[in-house]
């Protein structure tokens, strides 16, 4: 348990309702004769300390509407309230903090749908509808009982104990809701907490229902997995659940090793979530951690074995970077400038590695050249692909990367790659050969290109017009300025 006296307790909650527009709630409910209790993951975070105070849902056994228009009425700042009458709830904001309405209600499901039959219920049937025990915890706002903590579940017990359970029959309860069971990997991973055995069982006996759940819903639930501080807690329980061979089985492709001839290769699955893991001890970038999770993709379609080499993935980055584009389709996730940034990434995602055995100043050019502004998070990306179990590998990697991040800079600093402008335009080399528009003009500034990127010539005009006249002479063109 967590504290030692009533009194302590009945401190610690009503201290949950410090804020102001818990006093206005509580006067709306006096004033309109109902009950009502703050629930779900405001008092679950509260009580975590994970400092989640900006959402607060309400419910009340009545309208929650109504007691919503009454709070706006209260207020001082006389707020707006939305309301969404499908579902019988009202949302309004008061300062940083916003507040969703819901009147109590007892849901029924059917087969082929997670959106309940909904009636106006108690509260105990409210809370007999959440999700998960620690979900399901109230606290009072009313006058009388003002702070006190309704729990019919334990969860309290089940927070101290760091377990998901869920209230009633998991069976029921994940069959209803389908979504149910990416929320119980998801707060698992979140919270680093244990999802009950009867309930780890029946996910894995209903994985099947996800089919009837919306991609974009799906996907709320991954980008959450994937934001979390260990987001391999997640993918591993996708993946025992087979929830994962239904949503990425991209992924589930490059589980196993195999071995022909004596030679294995290692497994290409449990790799991916270390450097998953990895890569989120350095980034908060979900689209950055999306990389991490597909960079490996394209091995599954292009493994081989050969007798003299062994097993290759070859242009595995290339194929797993158009995997990315249909992956991101069937999830519907965005195709839009942050699928190119993650295709951008898988197929960039060994360049980095060949450089740390030989860092030539023209390989970190081009390397800076073809990544631009992307170049750190491929960094980020190389150095948490590092899962080498031996420690002096480790070592010597890390350091070559080291090495490569300062050539990077000074690369940078003395040829400005980075976002390349050709200092020569097309024009003017049409201009200074008395040229129409023709292919002479291409191959002129790939020349020019090419000479800065092999480090032939600086990045700067007048090398490059020197040098641009030199070509020209070779392909025939005469300068129209002698
Ligand atoms: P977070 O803000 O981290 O997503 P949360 O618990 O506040 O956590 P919401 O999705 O805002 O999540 O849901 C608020 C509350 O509504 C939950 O705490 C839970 O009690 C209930 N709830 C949400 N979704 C479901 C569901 N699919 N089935 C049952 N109860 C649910």
């Amino acid at each position: 348990m967590f504290y030692e006296s009533s009194f302590m307790q009945d401190q610690f909650y009503k201290e949950a309702l410090s804020a102001e527009v818990f006093s206005y709630i509580t006067k709306a409910t006096e004033e309109l004769q109902l009950e009502s209790y703050v629930i779900g993951g405001f008092v679950r975070d509260f009580i975590l300390k994970r400092g989640n105070a900006k959402d607060i849902d309400v419910v009340t056994v009545g309208s929650g509407i109504e007691l919503a228009q009454k709070v706006a009425n209260l207020l001082p700042t006389k707020p707006k309230v939305q309301i969404f009458k499908t579902y019988g709830t009202a949302m309004l904001r008061y300062k940083e903090i916003e507040v969703e309405f819901v009147g109590a209600r007892k849901e029924s499901y059917t087969e082929d749908s997670r959106n309940p039959q909904v009636e106006e219920g108690s509260l105990q049937d409210d809370q007999n509808r959440r999700d998960f025990t620690i979900n399901a915890l109230a606290l009072s706002l009313n006058e009388k009982s003002f702070g006190k903590l309704l729990d019919p579940f334990n969860g309290i017990e089940d927070l101290s104990n760091k377990i998901i359970r869920t209230p009633l029959d998991p069976d029921i309860t994940y069959s209803d809701d389908p979504l149910r069971m990416m929320r119980a990997i998801r707060f698992a991973t979140q919270l680093n907490f244990t999802i009950e055995e009867n309930s780890l069982n029946s996910i894995a006996k209903n994985a099947k229902r996800i089919d009837i759940i919306t991609k974009e819903r799906i996907v709320v639930e991954l980008n959450k997995i994937l934001s979390a501080p260990k987001p391999s807690i997640g993918f591993l329980h996708l993946e025992k659940t087979e929830l994962l061979k239904r949503l990425i089985p991209e992924l589930i492709a490059l589980k196993g090793v195999e071995e022909v001839e004596g030679q294995m290769h290692k497994d290409n699955f449990y790799h991916t979530l270390e450097v998953v893991d990895n890569i989120s001890v350095n980034t908060e970038d979900v689209w950055l951690r999306w990389a991490a999770l597909l960079h490996d993709i394209g091995k599954a379609p292009t493994k081989r074995f050969h007798k003299k080499i062994g097993w290759t993935f070859h242009s595995h980055e290339f194929v797993g970077s158009k995997m990315v584009y249909k992956l991101f389709k069937r999830l519907k996730l965005p195709l839009n400038n942050k699928m190119k940034f993650v295709q951008k990434m898988v197929l960039l995602s060994s360049r980095p590695i060949v450089l740390a055995s030989e860092v030539t100043d023209s390989a970190v050019r081009r390397l800076v050249f073809d990544t631009g502004d992307d170049i750190d998070s491929l960094m980020t990306l190389c150095e948490a692909d590092i899962t080498t179990k031996n420690p002096k590998k480790f070592k010597r990697y890390h350091s070559n990367f080291k090495l490569v991040r300062t050539k990077i800079k000074e690369v940078e600093e003395r040829d400005r790659v980075r976002n390349f402008q050709p200092p020569i335009s097309g024009e003017e080399i049409m201009k200074t050969f008395n040229l129409e528009p023709c292919r002479e003009i291409g191959q002129l500034k790939e020349a020019i290109k090419e000479a800065i990127l092999d480090g032939k010539i600086p990045n700067e005009y007048d090398a490059c017009y020197q040098f641009m006249i030199e070509k020209a002479a070779t392909l025939g063109l005469k300068n129209n300025a002698i």
